[in-house]
């Protein structure tokens, strides 16, 4: 390929920004949850600007859209790169979005220099990447890798009780493209770091190896209703001081193994009936706790196993671990990382090898196809607020590397 073949950083830095005008925050960030009327609008753009370079738009049953710039040889397995367009609750204007928008940017740098690959190149928008309104975050890859059934993920439900099918109905993406089962020549995500590490170093590349090994968690807990006057106080089954008790030790236990790079969050807590002058009958609280080391992770889930039950004791409730899904803890295809790497050194750039700490589709696609993730950095490594930020110049090298790795890929 044509050594000095470059993506136009002025047309994918004005994508990006015309994505920041639809489901604006209220800090200048985005509030782009899933499958809602905002993400049916970026969506729909996404879609018209596909049809405009004359790429086909196929949606499957979980709403991901792949835009198809077909190769010199149709039937060859294709080349896949893909992010999000959904945001978290006080997102920003890069996370998922860089991803998505430098893969049309490659399809269409490669139009403007008239270049042909053998193998096509898709762009995958995945659906709730984000899990800020379904749960688990990744739902699509990781249905699309055949990890849980595609039954399973449209009956995943958000807060109000409206599922994934429902949701797709509404938005009108609900596809008819089976979930996955088709061969994948290889994978590539572009995504911000998502950390400090590269922004602190002035470094514009990072390879990632691998995942930290992840793993998240459902609390119920079950007490019982009662007066918050008469009722004495060792009556009282509180759901919402169990919920507490178990919040408070998960924080400790990441307290604990901080020092090796654990960290745990008590991430969410939805409570029944949540109202003043009663106490709650039932508690739900999500959490995630991550190590490098999956025997250490194994030890911090045990240490959560032990602070439920002793929160049980102190509140009186009952205290399950109703589900449990994880992520993480693999290592990236050798072949893919080596060729991001020779990409960024073809073109000048610095690189720092990086392990991921927060989960992306490409950790599911990695059980499907050799996969590749690139960090690009973002200012300070803020990110799920809506103060997320990259300059134009963070933003060229990495989408440049993308599209020189994903080019030679699709030529093999
Ligand atoms: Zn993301």
């Amino acid at each position: 390929m044509a050594t000095n073949l470059k993506i136009d950083g002025d047309r994918l830095w004005a994508s990006i920004m015309a994505s920041a005008e639809i489901g604006k925050g209220v800090a200048g960030g985005l509030r782009r949850l899933a499958l809602t009327e905002a993400d049916k609008e970026v969506r729909e753009l996404l879609a018209r600007w596909a049809g405009e370079a004359g790429y086909s738009v196929r949606v499957d049953r979980l709403g991901s859209m792949f835009l198809r710039r077909e190769g010199t040889e149709p039937d060859l397995p294709p080349v896949l790169i893909g992010s999000h367009l959904d945001t978290q609750y006080a997102g920003g204007r890069f996370d998922g979005i860089l991803g998505v928008l430098a893969g049309l940017e490659v399809l269409k740098t490669l139009d403007g220099a008239g270049i042909q690959t053998r193998r096509a190149i898709e762009v995958v928008n995945w659906t709730n990447e984000e899990g800020a309104r379904f749960s688990p975050p990744m739902v699509a890859s990781l249905a699309f890798a055949g990890k849980e059934s595609v039954e399973w993920a449209l009956a995943r439900a958000d807060k109000d009780g409206v599922t994934i099918a429902q949701a797709l109905a509404a938005v009108g993406f609900n596809g008819p493209e089976p979930v996955g089962g088709r061969k994948i020549d290889a994978y590539f995500e572009l995504h911000i770091e998502q950390g400090p590490k590269l922004d602190a170093a002035g470094i514009p590349i990072g390879v990632v190896t691998g995942g930290f090994p992840t793993k998240a968690m459902r609390i119920e807990v079950t007490g019982e209703t009662s007066h918050v006057g008469p009722t004495p106080m060792d009556r009282r089954r509180n759901a919402l001081v169990g919920a507490a008790h178990v919040a408070v030790a998960i924080d400790e236990i990441g307290w604990r193994y901080a020092p090796s790079e654990g960290k745990t969050t008590a991430a969410r807590l939805d409570l029944s009936p949540n109202l003043p002058g009663i106490l709650s009958d039932r508690a739900t609280l999500y959490c995630d706790m991550r190590h490098p080391d999956a025997a250490q992770l194994a030890a911090m889930i045990s240490d959560v196993e032990v602070a439920i039950q002793a929160a049980e004791r102190r509140s009186r409730c009952a205290i399950t671990i109703a589900e449990q899904w994880g992520f993480g803890g693999f290592s990236f295809d050798d072949g893919l990382v080596g060729l991001v790497r020779a990409a960024a050194r073809d073109l000048g750039h610095a690189t720092m090898d990086l392990k991921s700490e927060a989960g992306h589709d490409a950790y599911h696609m990695a059980a499907v196809c050799p996969t590749a993730l690139i960090f690009a950095p973002c200012r300070n490594g803020i990110t799920h607020n809506e103060a997320e930020d990259m300059t134009f110049d963070q933003m060229v090298p990495a989408a440049d590397v993308l599209l020189r790795a994903v080019t030679a890929r699709a030529d093999r």
